[in-house]
């Protein structure tokens, strides 16, 4: 397998690309003042020691779209050892894929060294080039020049250098070109590039849902037949893919993309396999909570991850519930078990951290105890850390279906009301119907004191 391997990557090697198309200043929208202070110094620092160095991928990009960067990435030909000593603030992070973080003030830049081929042959050690049975790099550290940098990058659109100094572009893959024609495409052959590192087939999507590009016919039809290869990446490099996936404010053509592509069933299995049995609101419901999320993102609020986990596994929770609900335990328990099974399920592929998991637990309990109002439990509830997301979340099962509207609108009256309107809702709820006794065992007597029946 091994040889057979190697064999098709050199044969797929990819090209060094020589000469870079130029962009002189004038030619180009960039200036130097949109570039963040910090970034600017870290480029100058690095070039006053005698280093090449470039604003590079993402931010270039971005600029040339007339969008303001998420983030400053610094491409140079000094090692990370190197960086690390030229700052102050600086640390070495990663270890398939060693990068610098340079803090600059409240920024932090991620400097990256200039990344070469990799061979088969060679005298790399195994922390520099190292490649799994498959093709996976599992050590992508082998330095080189600029000109293999641009091509180890992932799409034609994210090879682009820019010199703050001398204010030029310099386009090693045609990138300029495709950003016009709003195109993703690969650089190289698509199947050994996403087969060197399958979470760029995430990022195709990424990019099509966050920029509204089309990908590219080749690049595009690799990808359902690789999908299968996401499998061997870590659930906790996932986690963070589809963190970036879902929270860039194109959630939902991001979601509507992922499944057309075939990727969405490798990040949530439980929820694919729910899609496909939908009693008619599950897939009703994720896209509204996903349309919510891109709303709260676009102006500026807050979301938590938490709340986004709990809105695509409910389906699954519903399935797996159903399972547990046959089996005659309370309600509280069956979603305690169907939770625990959902969660085991989906920490397999998607490493969701407990600091997420938690509360996502909790907005779901909260869901079995929204409708107990009585006496003083929905004043209670209302003082609970998860009711505001509880509630958000029961007004998102009302709006897809899965429930008849009606306690959400309580909840919302409930929450506008002053103490004494509140009292009076309360007492003119219906009474809670009385659940069935368990009958109380006798308390056994001991021995010493059991008196003889017969007596
Ligand atoms: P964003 O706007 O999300 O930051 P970005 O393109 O800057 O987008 P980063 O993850 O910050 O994405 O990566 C910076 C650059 O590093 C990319 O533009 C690309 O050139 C390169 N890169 C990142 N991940 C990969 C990868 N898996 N394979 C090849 N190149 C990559
Ligand atoms: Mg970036």
């Amino acid at each position: 397998m091994l040889k057979k391997l190697s064999k098709y990557f050199r044969r797929h090697a990819l090209p060094v690309i020589s000469e870079p198309h130029i962009v002189r200043s004038g030619g180009h929208p960039l200036s130097a003042r949109q570039i963040t202070s910090g970034a600017r110094k870290v480029v100058e620092q690095l070039v006053s020691d005698g280093f090449q160095a470039y604003l590079v991928g993402g931010c270039v990009r971005d600029l040339m779209l007339g969008l303001s960067p998420k983030d400053f990435d610094v491409a140079t030909d000094a090692t990370p050892e190197q960086v690390n000593k030229l700052f102050r603030r600086a640390r070495i992070v990663g270890r398939r894929f060693q990068i610098v973080h340079v803090r600059m003030g409240a920024e932090v830049i991620e400097v990256t060294t200039f990344r070469a081929h990799h061979t088969e042959q060679g005298s790399n050690t195994r922390d520099e080039s190292h490649r799994s049975a498959k093709g996976l790099l599992l050590r992508d550290n082998l330095f080189g020049s600029i000109n293999e940098d641009a091509s180890r990058r992932d799409f034609t659109m994210n090879a682009l250098y820019y010199h703050p100094q001398d204010n030029s572009v310099y386009d090693y893959a045609n990138g300029l070109a495709d950003i016009e024609r709003r195109i993703i495409r690969i650089i190289g052959d698509p199947e050994v590039r996403y087969r060197e590192d399958p979470v760029r087939m995430l990022r195709a999507i990424r990019f099509a849902g966050k920029l509204g590009f089309s990908i590219e016919e080749k690049s595009a039809a690799a990808i359902s037949k690789m999908a299968h290869l996401l499998a061997d990446i870590p659930p906790a490099r996932l986690f963070d893919e589809v963190l970036k996936l879902l929270m860039h404010g194109q959630a939902l053509v991001t979601f509507r993309l992922l499944r057309e592509y075939d990727l969405f069933r490798l990040l949530f299995p439980a929820t694919e396999d729910a899609l496909n049995e939908d009693p008619g609101w599950y897939l009703e419901f994720i896209e509204q909570a996903l349309t919510n999320t891109d709303k709260r993102i676009r102006s500026g609020k807050r979301v938590t991850p938490a709340f986004l986990f709990a809105a695509l596994l409910w389906p699954a929770a519903k399935q797996a519930n159903k399972k547990f609900e046959r089996s005659n335990i309370s309600p509280v328990y069956a979603l305690q078990q169907a939770t625990a099974d959902v969660l085991h399920r989906a920490c397999q592929r998607v490493a969701i951290p407990r600091r997420f998991s938690m509360p996502m637990r909790e907005i779901w309990e909260m869901q079995l105890r929204l409708p107990r109002r009585n006496g003083s439990q929905a004043f209670r509830l209302m003082e609970n850390k998860r009711f505001r997301a509880g509630y958000d979340f029961l007004l998102l099962r009302e709006d897809a279906g899965e429930l008849e509207p009606g306690l959400g609108v309580w909840w919302t009256r409930f929450q506008e009301m002053d103490e004494d309107q509140r009292l009076k809702m309360v007492s003119t709820l219906a009474e809670p119907t009385p659940t069935k006794k368990r009958r109380r065992r006798r308390p056994r007597r001991s021995p010493a004191t059991t008196q003889p029946d017969h007596d």
